[in-house]
């Protein structure tokens, strides 16, 4: 089925190639390396190669941001995983949507001028850790490059959406690779990795020539099977690091780049961070020792030729999932009174690092928030005094940032006129439990070498464990190491920020607003209402003289799927949307659509305590990851204690894939028929506690 559909993609392919666009989106390296020189575009996902999301537009600034108004909104088809940054190139906006859905609108207007569906088969969402969100596309010589979830990456012609090539990146479809990030384009290449960590891959990252499609270079971040030889030198230094089963109970060792990259056009260096090991359990995937490269590493790369430059690891042997794909931002800093080329990352180990990107020197290291799996990073060796009491192989372990990160890919921006970086940063914990016999299975099922999370169900002990889960708007001074000034907030999971040249920085929120703060004070200028909580990364551009700053509006992902609901006060439900503001804008943004209906009365309890808890056990080791840890939901999937009686009588269908077309897999290969009895019969148990607790707080608040 699906090699058919790519024959046919293919013949498509050189029909449309032959009418090829002509003056759309003529976007090439030139125009993306003077990219200061048109401030009014936004030419790539992060503005430019240095990917330091700042706009020097300053028609909107500290003095008139008050008066920004809705210009225009577009609604989205998909009401979850809203990740990506828009391209906006001649007044045309090319964004993405769930399911990698392309947009292309009137930059000015918001009208569509065209839209592309890549059709990723939504029975594929098993697939994926966190969500089926999209970060956005490529721009490059009249064409719109998506990496879809289901991972083929697709050429479009910017004009009219038709499809140019397709390619399938993955090189294994027995295994759970998916692309939620933004291709790069450097010097004709189309650059891609995927991610899949969680459920067992080996992590890598491709570039194909953006006229032909034709493969260029693919280059593997983790050593793979080990009973072949290393594929190149770099391979074979990574193999000297690993130990143990990575191969067969890790399921291939991870690494996956999925979502940072830059570029530095006069060192001609293209840099990647990569991702976490798969499992996370060290003792699983390498026998509990080994740096295991290249994990949570930031690697130095010749874009012609994937060609091995330097490399530094945020955090060797990571068994945190303490990822490296956090935004990488280019600058050039004053350091010891000498001006430096550097690159700056703040990864999800909560440590802010400094290196010399022409070398990968490390220049500095501080924690930006709190952190216990480590006291510091010795700067003669550039590696982390780890704390032994992180080491949760051994024993279970609350350690500080969990695996949601210190800050996630929630995207931060640098203003060279402030020399600070906003990072939208979180406090948490994560409470790891070793599974150390746990084994790689099959596609579509976690391997992470844990057991399955377990939260208490008192809704007030719940809220004090997650009463520590903090955001904050952090504008940090890479040079002097610490925060300039902070913005609290009571949620994490805030979204991505930008910065521009009129002393501003755009930030969304969890809590579903829209803001700008003074650049380099912090002070509150101005916000709006966004009716969801609003995760990616926003921007700017101009047409026709007159500034634009567009958010992306949407919830969706890791952390409102599986704790959502739990960790937010007021219920934030997702609507994905365009939302573009100007100086004097008027439109109105419409009223919230999406409202919870009023809890269907439950049927009755049929089972024991003991089916109902191992119900819980199952729900939150398989179906919580999605729909909600103790089934509390979190504003984006359907909150499974609101099922009406149809579904209450179609639930045993939907667990086998009745509504995979929607979105929801068969997770038969995991459930047996008791395993959903028990399941179900939990959630009636859940449903039944929330309508106790809506009770209880309608007697209260009548008194
Ligand atoms: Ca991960």
């Amino acid at each position: 089925m699906i090699k058919q559909a790519f024959a046919v993609a293919f013949g498509l392919g050189f029909a449309a190639a032959a009418l090829a666009a002509g003056g759309t989106a003529q976007v090439d390296g030139a125009r993306i390396i003077n990219a200061d020189s048109e401030p009014g575009n936004w030419l790539t996902t992060a503005r430019s190669y240095s990917e330091q999301r700042f706009s020097p537009l300053k028609r909107i600034n500290d003095g008139n941001v008050a008066q920004l108004g809705l210009a225009w909104t577009y609604r989205l088809d998909v009401d979850r995983g809203v990740e990506a940054t828009p391209v906006v190139v001649d007044g045309v906006m090319y964004t993405t949507g769930a399911y990698s859905i392309v947009y292309a609108l009137d930059a000015a207007s918001g009208a569509l001028k065209w839209k592309f569906d890549p059709l990723v088969p939504r029975d594929t969402d098993r697939d994926g850790c966190c969500d089926v969100g999209n970060r956005g596309v490529a721009v490059w010589k009249g064409r719109v490059y998506v990496a879809a979830f289901d991972g083929r990456l697709f050429a479009l012609d910017a004009a009219s959406g038709r499809k140019v090539w397709v390619r399938d990146t993955v090189i294994d479809h027995k295994r759970s690779y998916t692309i939620t990030g933004a291709p790069r384009i450097v010097k004709g290449r189309v650059i891609i990795g995927n991610g899949g960590a969680e459920f067992g891959v080996r992590g890598y990252v491709t570039a194909y020539d953006a006229a032909s499609g034709k493969q260029a270079w693919r280059i593997f971040l983790v050593p793979g099977d080990p009973s072949k030889p290393p594929e190149n030198k770099m391979m074979a230094m990574a193999k000297s690091t690993w130990s143990g089963s990575y191969w067969s109970t890790g399921g291939g060792g991870g690494g996956t780049a999925w979502d940072s990259m830059a570029y530095d056009p006069d060192l001609d260096l293209l840099y990647i961070g990569t991702g976490n090991g798969s499992s996370w359990n060290r003792k699983v995937r390498s026998d509990g020792h080994g740096d295991n490269l290249f994990l949570s590493s930031i690697l130095a790369v010749k874009p012609e030729t994937g060609a091995y430059v330097w490399h530094y690891q945020t955090t060797p042997g990571d068994t945190w999932d303490y990822t490296a794909t956090q935004s990488i931002i280019l600058a050039e800093l004053t350091i010891n009174g000498k001006s430096r080329k550097v690159l700056m990352q703040a990864p999800k180990n909560s440590f802010f690092y400094v290196l010399d990107r022409a070398t990968g020197e490390l220049l500095s290291a501080q924690p930006y928030l709190p952190t216990t799996w480590a006291s510091g990073v010795d700067m003669s060796t550039g590696r982390p005094q780890e704390n032994a009491g992180a080491d949760w192989t051994t024993g279970p372990k609350l350690v500080v940032p969990g695996p949601l990160g210190a800050h996630n890919w929630q995207p931060m921006s640098y203003s060279p006129l402030t020399g600070l970086v906003y990072i939208p940063a979180q406090e948490n914990a994560g409470l790891y439990s070793p599974a150390n016999d746990s084994t790689w299975q099959h596609r579509g099922v976690w391997n992470i070498g844990t057991q399955p999370l377990s939260l208490p169900e008192d809704v007030k002990q719940l809220q004090g464990v997650i009463s520590s889960f903090k955001g904050h708007l952090l504008a940090w001074d890479p040079v002097l190491q610490k925060a300039r000034w902070t913005v609290d907030y009571p949620n994490i999971w805030n979204g991505g920020t930008l910065a521009t040249a009129g002393n501003l920085v755009f930030q969304g929120t969890a809590d579903g607003r829209v803001v700008a703060y003074a650049a380099d004070t912090g002070s509150k200028l101005w916000e709006s209402p966004a009716n969801t909580g609003v995760m990616a990364g926003p921007m700017s551009y101009e047409v026709s003289g007159e500034q634009y700053v567009t958010f992306m509006a949407g919830w969706g992902g890791a952390f409102p799927l599986a704790l959502g609901g739990i960790a937010q006060n007021a219920k934030v439900m997702s609507e994905a949307r365009v939302i573009t503001f100007k100086l004097g804008g008027s439109a109105t943004l419409p009223p919230p659509e999406h409202k919870l209906a009023p809890l269907p009365p439950p049927p009755a309890l049929t089972a024991d305590a003991a089916t109902v808890d191992r119900g819980r056990n199952l729900f939150n080791g398989i179906c919580g990851v999605c729909h909600g840890l103790n089934a509390i939901g979190g504003g984006v999937l359907p909150d499974l204690r609101y099922l009406t009686s149809e579904k209450h009588l179609l639930f045993n269908g939907i667990v086998a894939g009745a509504y995979a077309r929607k979105g929801m897999p068969s997770f038969s290969d995991l459930l047996k028929p008791d395993d959903v009895d028990a399941v179900h019969q939990y959630l009636i148990q859940r449903a039944h506690d929330l309508d106790a607790q809506m009770k209880t707080e309608s007697t209260a608040s009548a008194h």
